[in-house]
């Protein structure tokens, strides 16, 4: 359920679409504007889309991928 509702939230901003990052070595869940380079923070399970919550993500690399990829054949 809580998957779903992520899904359905859009950006406060420009209201795109969100990416959810859900590292696996911590707790902390953000849901990503990548057009506005916005973090919006998950507390509790419970987004909070307010600007002023959000942290710039401006220079930071993406994060890794919440669903490991599929292992790619070893071409090399
Ligand atoms: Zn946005």
């Amino acid at each position: 359920m809580e998957t779903r509702l992520l899904d359905l939230l859009v950006c406060p901003l420009c209201k795109g679409p969100l990416d959810h990052w859900r590292p696996p070595h911590q707790e902390r869940q953000e849901l990503v504007c990548h057009a506005d380079r916005l973090a919006f923070p998950v507390r509790d399970g419970i987004p909070v889309m307010l600007e002023g919550e959000a942290r710039s993500i401006g220079n930071e690399p993406p994060p890794p991928p919440v669903f490991p990829k599929p292992s790619a054949p070893d071409a090399a």
